[in-house]
């Protein structure tokens, strides 16, 4: 045996033994053999290259992943435990990187897993953030920010690739040092690669929370990963980042067009560059500056560069369309000035709408104005997004380019989402319809064939509670919580934003805990678990939560009412978390403000793993309920053109809710006595005022509904052969949503790297 031979000879070198050793040691070990074996692998070749940019990339751990790709899990498995390991033991000593926000960096991290496994020559191009996103504590019922120190500077991934690019800003430069991580792609033998930057010397964590010195650049330009869209103070660090990405992006990608043997004006038939969101969009710029200094004229520098660039439009919030102000980026990257003022220039002679502008009249840079108009394609994230884009958000530029919009349905990996986080359900599926499905997600359907079959169905049932069981383990273990196994488990995973309406929820938390003191008991016992992480400096976020642990030490304490209703909020949601959570859940949460999620992967996640999804018709909700058919899904609240509507003639006012006093009663218990004896009172007024006053995301609107849909949604668990049916339904018509299908368009509409092949 080949693989145990080899993982013999890591360890006798390390001074080890297999049986002995601890879990970090082995997975070390592990870590080591795999990245070995990945160095066998070939790099796809092809004439036409794709860079995938992305300020994000979250990856979540990569050991088993990596080794499912490489076709020796099961294998490595067998052989761990003839020697008395468990790789699943193993495993949890595996830091998780902490290179992402949520959903579009885990969108950029599926991505890169089907690029590599379709066999498309395709890097992702990223940041090495040391401290990464922050690590969530609580403490006192409230959210606290730590560093995240998740490099391991011995034992990691990465590997040095001998590269760097000097990076030149306004009044000093750095060196960007390439580090690579490598994709191998599903069972085919390739490798593709993740090139993360980094400065030279970095700070060491800091000793006071998340807090540091934001204007020393030199040691804290890599430091950490800027946590959503509403913290301010690290805007122009923010600029630095970004720049940083693009100018290293730009000088990697030109000096591998010349190392493949082409010319710079040859850029556009050779190279696609993929912009994730407006963060990168300064490669536009950059990539313009660098042909022109290669020696093309201007004219032809910039056609090249719009033929080259494509762009992700991933939010229609205003606040999250990046704007920055010119004198940002003349402190920044004053070389890249004039030319933003040139394309300014160009745009305003063509068109006088404002709306189109690349700088407007106070001077600040829409990035993702410039995206549109200086490159080829603009896409949106799911069916509904990309028609509120063209309808209001973007219409002016559908307008003038309707031909480069198109839509591109997100996707998730299933060798990720299911394959590897629920085994269980991946060898019940294995066992019936055969292995197809991991390459070929749409063949899950086959399991509509059987879908009159009991045996099958109980044994989906079977499946579910052995992963509710092992959820109830763990959180019996971390956090000493005791759910009952019997109970529905209702689940809400996502960051904290209010459109996301975790605040929504709670108020149902609250509504069901009254009624169970009332005496109306649920027909089974209801476990809601959540799971966020707010912005630093988002207020109310940061409320909602404290709100959440204030219920959970209410209620779970509450012995009459905590036989029926439990609520955990999970610490520090992640991956790694996400992969725990999802195989277990029976009710999927996805109950954003109906217009406000551009598609959710999380519903997506839940789907595959049998899960129910609850939700409004919002982001990829709406192509889940299409597939699934809308007996397998409950959808409650308006509709995206009525909420449309009421912002648009600013018709929703929260105080119209005062006049229901079954709403009234649930508000008021935020500042009932009992929860101003766990929680902060001023923490809980403001979240409370802000119920009664604005509202902004209108929960109360909601409401009634959401309780009434949940209430039937509880109720149908009972009648277990009909859940059953329904769950099977959503798995097997899940397919559509592996980013396999959804790199397989963007390859065919956006990027063609195979065309003339
Ligand atoms: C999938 C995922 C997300 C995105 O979740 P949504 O419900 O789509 O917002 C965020 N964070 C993590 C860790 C994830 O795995």
């Amino acid at each position: 045996m080949q693989l145990e031979q080899k993982l013999n000879e890591i360890m006798i070198s390390k001074n080890l033994d297999i049986r002995s050793c601890t879990e970090t040691q082995l997975m070390h070990g592990l870590l080591q053999l795999v990245k070995e074996y990945e160095d066998s692998l070939s790099p796809t070749e092809g004439h036409k290259k794709l860079y995938y940019l992305s300020a994000e990339f979250l990856i979540g751990k990569l050991l088993s992943t990596n080794m499912i790709n490489l076709g020796i899990y099961d294998e490595m498995e067998k052989i761990l435990s003839a020697n008395g390991r468990s790789l699943a033991q193993i495993e949890q000593f595996e830091p998780e990187p902490s290179l992402g926000n949520g959903g579009l960096g885990r969108l950029a991290a599926c991505f890169l897993d089907s690029i590599a496994s379709l066999n498309l020559p395709g890097d992702g191009i990223g940041i090495n953030y040391h401290y990464g996103l922050f690590r969530q504590r609580f403490d006192n019922f409230k959210q606290v920010e730590t560093p995240d120190p998740w490099l391991d500077y011995e034992n990691n991934w990465l590997k040095s690739s001998g590269r760097s690019f000097n990076v030149e800003f306004g009044s000093f430069s750095l060196d960007a040092i390439m580090y690579d991580l490598l994709i191998p792609g599903y069972k085919n033998g390739i490798c593709n690669k993740l090139h993360l930057f980094d400065i030279k010397e970095p700070a060491a964590p800091p000793d006071n929370g998340i807090s540091f010195d934001k204007t020393d650049i030199r040691h804290q330009l890599t430091s950490f990963l800027y946590p959503d869209d509403s913290d301010d103070t690290g805007k122009l660090l923010r600029v630095y980042q970004q720049y940083f990405l693009v100018s290293a992006a730009a000088q990697l990608i030109l000096a591998e067009l010349d190392e493949r043997g082409y010319k710079p004006e040859e850029l556009s038939r050779h190279v696609v560059i993929h912009i994730n969101d407006t963060h990168p969009s300064m490669i536009i710029p950059e990539m313009i500056r660098l042909l022109i200094k290669s020696g093309l004229p201007m004219h032809q520098a910039i056609q090249e560069v719009q033929l080259s660039c494509a762009y992700t439009n991933h939010t229609i919030l205003a606040e999250a369309l990046e704007k920055w102000p010119s004198e940002y980026l003349v402190q920044v990257a004053p070389q890249i000035v004039p030319i933003i003022e040139e394309l300014n220039r160009q745009t305003k002679q063509k068109y006088d709408d404002p709306e189109v502008q690349i700088i407007d009249k106070t001077g600040r840079i829409h990035m993702a104005n410039m995206d549109i108009h200086y490159g080829f394609s603009v896409n949106g994230v799911a069916a509904l997004h990309t028609k509120i884009l063209q309808d209001s958000e973007l219409n002016s530029f559908y307008k003038i380019y309707p031909n480069k919009f198109n839509n591109k349905t997100n996707g998730i990996t299933f060798r990720r989402w299911l394959m590897n986080c629920n085994k269980p359900l991946s060898n019940l599926i294995t066992q019936q319809i055969g292995d197809g499905w991991h390459n070929d997600a749409e063949q899950l359907e086959e399991l509509l064939d059987i879908s009159n079959d009991n045996d099958f169905l109980s044994k989906l049932i079977d499946v579910k509670s052995q992963n509710k069981l092992r959820l109830s383990h763990w959180l019996k273990s971390s956090y000493n919580i005791e759910v009952d196994n019997n109970a529905i488990f209702d689940i809400q995973i996502k960051r904290l934003h209010q459109y996301k309406r975790q605040q929504m929820n709670a108020l149902y938390a609250i509504w069901k805990y009254k009624q169970i003191k009332s005496g109306m008991l649920p027909a089974r016992p209801i476990v809601m678990i959540f799971g966020a992480k707010a912005a630093p400096a988002y207020t109310l976020a940061k409320d909602t939560i404290h709100l959440l642990l204030c219920l959970q030490n209410l209620i779970n304490n509450d012995e009459s009412a905590a036989q029926w209703l439990k609520l955990v909020m999970i610490e520090n949601y992640n991956v790694t978390a996400a992969e725990k959570l999802i195989p277990a859940c029976d009710i999927s949460e996805q109950i954003s403000l109906a217009s406000k999620e551009a598609s959710g992967t999380g519903n997506m996640k839940f789907m595959a793993n049998g899960a129910i999804t609850l939700g409004t018709m919002d982001g990829a909700n709406v192509e889940i309920a299409e597939l699934a058919g809308q007996e397998n899904i409950y959808i409650f609240g308006r509709s995206s053109s009525e909420v449309i509507s009421l912002y648009e003639h600013n018709n929703y006012r929260s105080c119209d809710y005062w006049q229901d006093d079954e709403i009234l009663d649930i508000i008021d218990f935020i500042i009932s006595p009992e929860m101003l004896r766990v929680g902060d009172p001023s923490s809980l007024t403001r979240l409370y005022k802000d119920f009664l006053t604005k509202d902004y995301f209108m929960a109360l609107l909601d409401l009634k509904d959401y309780i009434r849909v949940k209430e039937k949604c509880l109720n149908d668990y009972e009648d277990r052969n009909l859940w059953s049916h329904k769950m099977l339904a959503n798995i097997a018509r899940s397919g559509f949503f592996s980013s396999d299908r959804t790199i397989r368009e963007y390859e065919r509409d956006i990027w063609k790297l195979r065309a003339r092949d």
